[in-house]
């Protein structure tokens, strides 16, 4: 049989779309380079490992997974409701916050709407708009990766639906404070969906610092996103969610999959976000780990931005992108700030004391032999 070589055509839209960059895998360099020891601060998760008791519920749910998950999540949806002191009616759970991106895109956007992103921010916002066939509208940062709010609302068009605000802001570890949200809040046209990313929350310490949890208790036209990626430790079973306004959430409840979020992964997150103990370890663990890779930071002369998060943007200068190679071939993976116009900066997940060590004992080594 001869065959001929398909015609089949890919929406317009993919052209837009350039792969997510994920952090090298540990054991993908341990195989290239042949390394025993490789540190991974590439992806913000938590070094101190999972809570423990998400891993043991993980472990009693394997019996049943002949069942299909709880297609509306619940026992989870609960937990999440008492921890946050929201309503169940308000809280829609997904795979990863990543799924919940694409779903908010799914609902809200149509075909040369536009979504407005300070930035550099995380790259899920542009996918989203761009599988939709949206408009991603960047609004930079000023200096030090401040928020400039009326930059923000002068951004707003007619075809303007979704704002993301990341906060702590995924990669500069920058704020958007209690006072600039609602500023913004005020400013913003009914119709479009301000959408705040707290990923990071957890982390963050400033006083002026909002979760943004009290406007959608208020009935804002807020969503908040988080997920359990991060401080809870579970980024390998992918679970995020999001609570905003009733109305909302069952827009987005229309484009969600009945079994999105998989058994282990919902009786995980439900036994980690009672977890208190775990939250706070982690935290206390975060708080330690940045003031040892500042402190290395200042002793090499290296400029970095202040974080309210489990990373740190710090400045290499012209020669970033050397060390930031160098720095991979010692077992060191970071993540190199070009995907976000940063070719001078890398950004580095705050790892365990003894990982960040050996970060700063291979990046010394670096900067004194150059
Ligand atoms: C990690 C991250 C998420 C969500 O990650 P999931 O693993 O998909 O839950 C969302 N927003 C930001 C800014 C992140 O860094």
């Amino acid at each position: 049989m001869v065959y001929l070589s398909n015609q089949i055509k890919p929406r317009t839209v993919l052209k837009n779309i350039e792969p997510y960059t994920p952090g090298k895998p540990i054991w993908e360099l341990q195989q290239e380079l042949n390394l025993d020891k490789v540190v991974k601060l590439a992806s913000n998760e938590n070094p101190f490992g999972p809570s423990l008791k998400g891993v043991e519920a993980i472990s009693s749910g394997l019996a049943e997974l002949n069942r299909y998950p709880d297609a509306d999540t619940v026992a989870l949806k609960g937990a999440i409701a008492s921890s946050l002191d929201v309503k169940e009616e308000q809280i829609i759970v997904t795979n990863g916050a990543d799924e919940l991106i694409t779903l908010l895109s799914e609902a809200f956007l149509d075909e040369g709407d536009e979504i407005i992103v300070p930035s550099p921010s995380f790259s899920e916002y542009d996918f989203g708009a761009h599988i939709m066939g949206a408009t991603v509208v960047p609004v930079p940062f000023e200096d030090g990766f401040q928020f400039n709010v009326q930059k923000i609302v002068d951004a707003i068009t007619e075809r303007t639906k979704l704002l993301y605000l990341c906060s702590p802001n995924n990669p500069t570890g920058t704020y958007l404070s209690k006072a600039e949200l609602e500023q913004l809040l005020q400013a913003v046209p009914t119709n479009v969906l301000v959408v705040f990313d707290g990923a990071y929350s957890h982390y963050a310490t400033a006083d002026d610092y909002t979760d943004g949890i009290e406007y959608v208790r208020a009935d804002q036209p807020i969503l908040v996103l988080q997920t359990f990626s991060k401080i809870y430790g579970l980024a390998g079973v992918r679970v995020g969610f999001g609570i905003a306004p009733k109305s909302i959430i069952q827009s987005i409840l229309k484009v969600k999959e009945p079994f999105n979020v998989n058994s282990l992964a919902q009786a995980g997150a439900t036994a980690a976000i009672k977890d208190e103990e775990h939250v706070r370890k982690s935290r206390e663990g975060n708080a330690a780990g940045r003031e040892q890779l500042y402190q290395a930071f200042q002793n090499l002369n290296l400029e970095y931005i202040k974080t309210e998060s489990n990373f740190i943007l710090v400045k290499f200068g012209p020669d970033a992108a050397n060390i930031y190679n160098e720095l991979l071939a010692k077992g060191v993976i970071l993540r190199y700030g070009k995907t976000w116009g940063l070719p001078e900066h890398v950004r580095v997940s705050i790892g365990t004391v003894e990982e960040n060590l050996y970060f700063i004992e291979s990046l010394t080594s670096i900067l004194v032999n150059e």
